[in-house]
């Protein structure tokens, strides 16, 4: 039923990808003059005068290891920005093809989509934050490529039904995208486990959230050694720079800490919610699989505000579809959240 030659488009089947020197040659050897760098160094004392592996093999091993994932069905991009851009690039022919994505939800789907001129299909989810599947079903067409499916979601925090993703994995002849930048965070196993089921899911993961590095921009894209192979050949030759290819490499080696955040942040997120809970403005907190609570109250411009002049910032979602008067708030530091709750208790509406 999937068949990949059926979605890539035309002129990335054709595509040959740029070779760069170190494709041609990588291993040892006693001179490297292929690449045209610096041979006395680099004013760094790192061997940063060297260009990066195109294909990032020493951490992409590690995460193999982590994810228990091969290395083949593992794709590196410069955050998971990066991978969804290139997934448009690779199966969506501008001014042509569609994608269906599902609102409120992760904003770059729909940013990524107009910069590629790609038709976006909205299809919302209902009221409880789930997918209207007969929606989406009447929704596709022919030139559907794409369905993204943020789960935990950005911004309403909670998790998509499984049966539900499974069904659209089962029936779409297109790419469901699994987007689970929340996953740690989640009661909910995540999809990395079907991709030997479905050959038309990929599934996003990325080291800005639980793993605390969302400075060095890596995401990660999981999916069969095809869409793989494609999607390397369409993304920038260097895309993941040496110094964060070194450095998440060393920081893969403290998943014990990473673990330790997590619950912490589990724990953090159930107190700042009975916190939340007590006061008035407070019309409904939603259920969050994430590291973020989704808050609903009965002003949410002025809270906002009032809160940003006291220095604290979180993000007004008030005006996105569903989620009227709501603010969304990360769950910080046992000092943070304490901070945020005695200065909401000097808000008078
Ligand atoms: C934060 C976030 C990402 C992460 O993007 P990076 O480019 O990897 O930092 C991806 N998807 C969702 C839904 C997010 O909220």
């Amino acid at each position: 039923m999937f068949d990949i030659n059926n979605l890539l488009r035309e002129n990335i089947k054709r595509l040959v990808p740029y070779s760069s020197a170190r494709d041609e040659y990588h291993g040892e050897a006693r001179v490297f003059l292929d690449a045209n760098e610096n041979s006395f160094g680099s004013p760094l004392n790192q061997p940063y005068n060297r260009y990066p592996d195109p294909l990032q093999t020493e951490v992409k091993k590690r995460l193999s290891g982590i994810k228990g994932v091969p290395v083949p069905n593992i794709f590196l991009g410069n955050g998971s920005d990066e991978a969804i851009d290139v997934l448009f690039r690779s199966f969506c022919n501008p001014g042509i093809d569609n994608v269906i994505l599902v609102p409120p939800t992760y904003g770059m789907y729909q940013v990524s989509a107009n910069i590629n001129d790609v038709e976006v299909k909205n299809i919302p989810l209902t009221e409880d934050y789930q997918l209207n599947l007969d929606g989406i079903a009447e929704a596709i067409d022919k030139n559907t490529k794409l369905i993204f499916i943020c789960s935990p979601n950005n911004p309403t925090g909670n998790s998509i039904d499984r049966t539900d993703i499974e069904t659209l994995l089962a029936n779409f002849e297109g790419i469901v995208v699994v987007d689970e930048a929340y996953i740690n965070f989640s009661r909910q196993k995540t999809f990395i486990q079907e991709l030997t089921e479905y050959a038309n899911l990929v599934v996003l993961q990325t080291l800005s959230k639980a793993w605390g590095l969302a400075g060095l921009r890596i995401g990660m894209a999981f999916a069969s050694e095809e869409i793989i192979e494609v999607m390397n050949k369409v993304k920038p030759p260097y895309n993941i720079n040496e110094a964060s290819q070194q450095l998440a490499l060393e920081a893969l080696q403290n998943i014990e800490r990473v673990n330790d955040w997590i619950k912490q942040t589990l724990v953090e997120r159930d107190i700042l919610v009975l916190n939340l809970k007590e006061f008035e403005f407070v019309l409904d907190i939603y259920p969050s699989d994430s590291n973020f609570i989704l808050v609903k109250t009965n002003n949410a411009r002025a809270i906002y505000n009032f809160l940003v002049a006291k220095g604290i910032i979180v993000r007004d979602r008030s005006k996105v579809e569903l989620c009227e008067g709501c603010l969304r708030i990360t769950v910080g530091t046992p000092t943070e959240n304490l901070l945020l709750i005695k200065t909401l208790q000097d808000f008078n509406e």
